[in-house]
């Protein structure tokens, strides 16, 4: 995988992008300079263990992808890797007082309760029924709404965008939000098929396909982070944290200006921090360019960490976790039951929940006191879960002011014209391009490194 002319490239931000696109340049040879502006690295993945309990701060789990798995394998921690089949945890939608399975196959939707008879009917005939392809983005509950009807949107899509995108399903872009969907759609003229093409377009594995699974490790997610930095530092990746720098042009190249040391001269930059960091870093040179960074809006998130023990709560049902329809009676968004997926978690006979609030539909939550959130989040584990009400071993409140990028409609098209500034041997790449979950990011950093020096 040697590269024919080994060039300089500077990789700016340490989370998984920026990891694996060091990993795979320099595996072809290329000289990586890889700086992070904090004193860590590996960006939102977090994972904290104290007192027996496992924490993950930022991502949760991720959903088993052939790249992510070659990845694994390649750094060695297949051992540490915890991998257990998606279709074993059910995932539940609360609505109207209970929690309801939600329907992962034909099967499941004739026993489900989160639809109406009414509603499944038309979910079924929505699929095979024809549609007039989309000609320009729209919102991604526009498009559900008409084609599948407005049960589905607001008993399913809506919750799983607020839950897991944090976003307002009537304000996001369908284009920029589920990308490969909507080019598989516009290619089709039934749902049923573009799914089918949308599968077929997927990555491929070397071997048989696997079932899907959810995967995380041992000590959590970070182990994914440490195993990179283990990997590039071994690669000869030179690694600078905690440093204040600018981005300056050079001859035909740039120049990384650090604080009180020597610049470092590079032929390539690869941005692989947040939007607003990189708007900042080209605004001297590219300002349409940076412009448009700037408008990328970010939603933010509140993430509660609920440690008890499992006899404090009534409910005993197994499973993913869920996520709550808008204006069911409970604050939150959504809770993940981690115990429930991944062993290790928690000290002997204890449950550890991850509770969501806030995200862009329900952003006043984000601003209230601790003392608030509490409350609402005792009232709503006694709902959902029947806690008894009793202290808890484990409480973290973790704000995320800027958790995710909410795509608005016409964002690729904004994207397009903004990329046209885009100066010579700069390269953007963080999650604002569109792809925020880890096998997304993974994925985009293999190919990132595959295109951009052309071998
Ligand atoms: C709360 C939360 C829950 C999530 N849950 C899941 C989940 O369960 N599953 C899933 O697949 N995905 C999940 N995601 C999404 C996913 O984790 C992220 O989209 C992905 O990890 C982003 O990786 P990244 O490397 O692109 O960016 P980041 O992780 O944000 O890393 C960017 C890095 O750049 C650094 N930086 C910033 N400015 C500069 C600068 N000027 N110079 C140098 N470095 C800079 C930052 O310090 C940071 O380390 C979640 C995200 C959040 C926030």
């Amino acid at each position: 995988m040697q590269a024919q002319q080994p060039r300089r490239i500077a990789i700016l931000g340490a989370g998984i992008t920026g990891l694996v696109a060091a990993l795979k340049l320099a595996q072809r040879g290329h000289q990586v300079t890889l700086i992070e502006r904090a004193s860590r690295l590996g960006g939102v993945i977090q994972s904290v263990r104290e007192d027996g309990w496992l924490r993950e701060i930022g991502p949760n789990s991720f959903t088993s992808s052939p790249h992510l798995d070659a990845l694994t394998e390649e750094l060695g921690l297949g051992a540490e890797m915890l991998a257990t089949p998606l279709k074993d945890h059910d995932r539940f939608v609360w609505k109207a007082g209970r929690l309801r399975c939600v329907p992962t196959g034909p099967g499941e939707l004739l026993k489900t309760d989160v639809l109406s008879t009414g509603e499944k009917l038309r979910l079924l005939f929505g699929l095979v029924k024809r549609y007039d392809p989309p000609t320009e983005d729209l919102p991604l509950a526009s498009f559900f709404r008409s084609v599948l009807g407005p049960g589905v949107v607001e008993s399913l899509l809506k919750p799983f965008l607020a839950g897991v995108y944090a976003a307002d399903g009537d304000r996001v872009s369908f284009e920029a939000t589920f990308n490969k969907l909507w080019v598989a759609v516009r290619g089709e003229r039934r749902l049923i098929s573009a799914l089918k093409a949308m599968r077929r377009a997927s990555p491929k594995p070397d071997g048989p396909r696997k079932p899907r699974a959810l995967v995380s490790f041992r000590d959590g997610l970070e182990t994914l982070p440490r195993g990179l930095e283990k990997a590039i530092r071994a690669a000869g990746v030179q690694v600078i944290t905690d440093r204040d720098y600018a981005l300056s042009r050079s001859g035909d190249g740039w120049s990384v200006e650090l604080a009180g040391t020597e610049p470092i001269p590079c032929d390539q930059v690869v941005l692989a921090c947040s939007a607003e960091r990189a708007g900042r870093l080209l605004a001297p040179h590219a300002k349409p360019l940076a412009d448009w960074l700037h408008s990328i809006e970010y939603a933010a998130l509140t993430v509660v960490h609920v440690g008890a023990p499992e006899d404090a709560f009534r409910d005993k049902r197994r499973g993913f976790g869920f996520l709550s329809v808008a204006d069911q009676g409970i604050e939150a968004l959504g809770m993940i039951w981690n115990d429930r997926m991944f062993p290790g978690r928690t000290p002997p006979g204890g449950r550890i929940l991850t509770c969501f609030y806030g995200g862009e539909k329900r952003a006043e939550t984000n601003r209230w006191s601790d003392e608030r959130l509490v409350q609402a989040l005792r009232a709503d584990l006694a709902t959902v879960l029947g806690h008894d009400g009793r202290d808890f071993d484990l409480l973290r409140i973790t704000r995320w002011e800027r958790a995710l990028p909410v795509f608005r409609v016409g964002h690729r098209v904004r994207q397009n014209q903004a990329m046209r500034h885009l100066p010579p041997g700069v390269h953007l790449a963080g999650n604002f391009l569109g792809g925020v979950s880890i096998p997304d990011r993974v994925e985009a950093a293999i190919q990132l490194a595959k295109g951009l020096t052309g071998d």
